[in-house]
């Protein structure tokens, strides 16, 4: 980190910064210029609150060098880190294919969506049970029930299953999910990240609404920090001003992530577009830009899906966006 100071600062009061710095456990290196003074903080500087340092009187700026986050920098760890999902590698040239409905509705919807999807080559299935709806008079989801109709499908299909938890009181239903999603809406649940960071399994860390990627990344640092590693990123749409689509899908967020982290980072165009027609192009392209993998909604009747239907794929649709996006990884960036 490096603070530059305003011009004239009095010995007495730069010699009482430097003492300040020092109790919170870093060394200053000052350089005197014949107009300003700069310091170079060296060593965890982690700790240092940049806001309160660049507020006070005698400071003009400050910039940090380093990124606040550690355990999933890549200049920590440059080699890509693998993620396994029950035998399922994500990341480090592994491209994973996740599909299903938005919503768990039923025995018969969901175990034949996992037929379908399973049959087009997807390797696990999604489904939500407990869904985070903007109204509370919206379909709320099946909850334990569609946690077990999950666990069917899984055992008809053999495919690993990947659902949303909303808060570390349900984390008990949880135990035997293969793959537990962080939604866009508890990216910053910090609570429930922390208590994530406890367990052995594979999350799914979806980016906020509005959160910016060095969010996400503090968010993947929190899981992270509580020793559990297995952190798979991935980019939803963020709100912008447009309004023809759902979100805008931050597509440069995908080789950006892979720059600045190590961990996998996969797309959901479905969510990013929330228009059915949008997610083949967008799909696509982010297999094309390096994404890691793809989480796509399909369902059997998008008319009458309690959820989500306007982005649904029909399992033909799917089927064939598949066959394409191993075409396009054939040649893909990474
Ligand atoms: C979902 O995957 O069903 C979902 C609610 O996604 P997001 O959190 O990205 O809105
Ligand atoms: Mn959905």
């Amino acid at each position: 980190m490096i603070v530059v100071l305003k011009n004239g600062v009095s010995e007495e009061k730069r010699a009482q910064l430097i003492d300040w710095l020092g109790e919170q456990g870093v060394k200053v290196h000052i350089s005197q210029g014949e107009f300003q003074t700069v310091l170079g903080l060296i060593g965890d500087t982690t700790r240092v609150d940049m806001d309160l340092l660049g507020s006070l009187s005698i400071v003009d700026s400050v910039k940090r060098v380093t990124e606040p986050f550690k355990c999933c920098s890549r200049k920590f760890h440059p080699e890509d880190t693998v993620v396994d999902v029950s035998g399922v590698k994500i990341g480090g040239g592994n491209f994973v294919m996740i599909a299903g409905p938005c919503s768990v509705e039923s025995e018969e919807q969901i175990v034949g969506i996992a037929r379908a999807v399973k049959a087009s080559g997807a390797q696990l299935l999604r489904g939500g049970a407990f869904k985070p709806r903007t109204s509370p008079y919206d379909f709320q989801g099946l909850a334990a029930t569609g946690l077990e109709l999950l666990r069917v499908a899984r055992r008809e299909t053999g495919l690993p299953i990947v659902t949303e938890i909303m808060g570390t009181s349900a984390l008990d239903l949880f135990q035997d999910v293969d793959m537990i999603q962080v939604g866009a809406r508890n990216m910053q649940n910090f609570d429930l990240l922390k208590e994530l960071g406890r367990l052995r399994k594979p999350i799914l860390l979806k980016r906020g609404l509005a959160n910016t990627l060095k969010e996400l990344l503090m968010s993947a640092e929190y899981i992270m920090a509580g020793g559990n590693e297995r952190v798979v990123l991935c980019e939803r749409g963020i709100r912008t001003f447009d309004d023809y689509t759902r979100n805008t899908l931050d597509l440069a967020a995908v080789p950006m992530l892979h720059e600045l982290t190590h961990l996998p980072v996969i797309v959901d165009p479905s969510h990013a577009t929330g228009l059915a027609r949008m997610v083949r192009p967008m799909g696509l392209a982010a297999t094309a830009c390096g994404a890691d993998g793809l989480i796509i909604e399909v369902h059997n009747d998008p008319l009458h899906a309690l959820c989500d239907g306007a982005q649904s794929l029909r399992p033909e649709e799917y089927e064939k966006l598949a066959d394409e996006v191993r075409r396009i990884r054939e040649v893909a960036v990474r």
